[in-house]
């Protein structure tokens, strides 16, 4: 990439969360090649971000590759109103198999922001079709669910800004983020005041959407098993629907298959994404119950009103087929455990540093929350010099790696963060 490329794309191309009159500097990578990026000036960075919790088999897998290639030699695109295909069919058998029985029909989208809008528009037209009059959202604060308007309305109140969007979001019941940390004792006090905002509004709640275990985008919390059961508990009490937001946590990134299994349950509607393609293309899937498919079928509408122009893309579908067969094939288990192992050793005692408020790792999931926030643009540069790809934001710094990582690489991911923290410059006063 030129030069000229690149003041290109600050003068006219938007990069997520982005300004477009004082835009962050932005790394060209011309290649990527296992964990590792490959920058315009030669430069290999070992990558700790798996672009997003997405490329879980590294970058440029042979496998997921070869089945783009035969699935493009097929086709690469029909539409999927009144057609079916092959790769559609082999996903959606193997999505049916490995998520918790009661989900059986699946609906696929285009992106996680989408799969959310599926999953409440379902909840919604669930109760329209049961001629109940439910049409709010119960959920928990530092949530995310996507920058889409439905899922903005569920996400984080003071950190996604709603007051930007006041008077055009609907108002949903927001219940204090859960406090007992993962490996904490439980204490039913930290779901009280959710079990009363159930008590009090079940009858207009449509569903409880969350992100089980695992608060990511809203502050890469890791919260009690417990509290997921008890959320399950009271949705089946109250007659409540529960959505789980999966779209982060899904596919072995916590440890388990799903954050779900932490808490051995099973949600009504299930959102999938991001890792699901193996971080090729973009896709998404919105799982439900017999009982929530046929009673939405049965009601006024007939169907389920969503159908977009891409849904079930052959290549997405077939890549995401091909990256649950590896999946399957089980090493993530290992691996994700080794990961974990050395992140523990590596990122816990750092909770002793003065510049770290609190470590914490589950799973593939490494945080490092500092006392004052990240200069992004300086951190960057530096992460870039040390020869990683790591982006914090905010406090957050944090790893979430590719599972073929091995020590080595990931040894340089942590030693760069232990770096970092010891340079009062990379960081902007409390
Ligand atoms: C990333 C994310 C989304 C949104 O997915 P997009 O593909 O970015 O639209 C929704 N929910 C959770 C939990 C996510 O992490």
């Amino acid at each position: 990439m030129t030069s000229d490329d690149l003041a290109f794309d600050r003068d006219h191309i938007w990069h997520p969360y982005t300004s477009m009159s004082e835009p962050l500097p932005c790394y060209p990578v011309v290649s990527a090649q296992g964990v590792h990026l490959q920058l315009a000036d030669g430069r290999q960075l070992v990558d700790g971000m798996s672009s997003w919790w997405a490329a879980i088999h590294g970058y440029n897998h042979p496998r997921l590759n070869q089945a783009l290639q035969t699935q493009m030699a097929q086709m690469s695109h029909v539409m999927f109103g009144g057609i079916t295909h092959p790769a559609a069919v082999a996903l959606c058998r193997r999505l049916v198999a490995m998520t918790p029985a009661p989900l059986e029909c699946v609906f696929l989208a285009d992106s996680g922001s989408v799969a959310v809008e599926v999953a409440m528009k379902m909840a919604l037209q669930y109760w329209q079709a049961r001629g109940e009059r439910r049409q709010r959202f119960l959920t928990l604060r530092r949530g995310y669910h996507g920058d889409t308007f439905s899922a903005m309305s569920v996400c984080d109140p003071d950190n996604s800004m709603h007051n930007l969007w006041q008077g055009y979001l609907p108002n949903h019941l927001f219940a204090p983020a859960p406090q007992r940390r993962f490996d904490d004792s439980w204490d039913e006090a930290d779901i009280a005041e959710f079990a009363a905002l159930m008590e009090t509004h079940a009858d207009s709640i449509a569903a409880v959407i969350l992100e089980p275990i695992v608060q990511g985008a809203g502050g890469m919390r890791f919260y009690h098993p417990r509290y997921l059961q008890r959320v399950r508990e009271l949705c089946d009490r109250h007659q409540v629907l529960l959505i789980a937001d999966e779209i982060a946590t899904g596919f072995g990134r916590t440890g388990e298959l799903f954050a779900c299994d932490h808490a051995d349950i099973a949600p009504d509607i299930l959102c999938l994404g991001k890792a699901l393609t193996g971080g090729t293309m973009t896709l998404s899937a919105t799982l439900t119950t017999r009982v929530v498919a046929n009673t939405i079928s049965n009601g006024a509408a007939g169907c389920f009103m969503h159908g977009p122009t891409f849904m079930g893309n052959p290549l997405a579908c077939a890549v995401a087929e091909a990256s649950l067969a590896l999946l399957q094939e089980g090493e993530w288990k290992q691996q994700v455990a080794a990961i974990e192992r050395q992140l523990r050793a590596a990122l816990l005692p750092l909770a002793s540093h003065p510049q770290v408020e609190d470590a914490r790792v589950l799973g593939a999931i490494g945080v490092i929350e500092s006392r004052q926030p990240v200069n992004m643009a300086a951190i960057q540069r530096f992460f870039v010099d040390q020869g990683v790809w790591i982006r914090p934001f905010g406090r957050l710094i944090y790893l979430m790696p590719p599972y073929v990582i091995d020590a080595d690489r990931l040894a340089r991911l942590t030693q760069a963060i232990e770096a970092a923290l010891d340079r009062p410059d990379l960081f902007l006063p409390a």
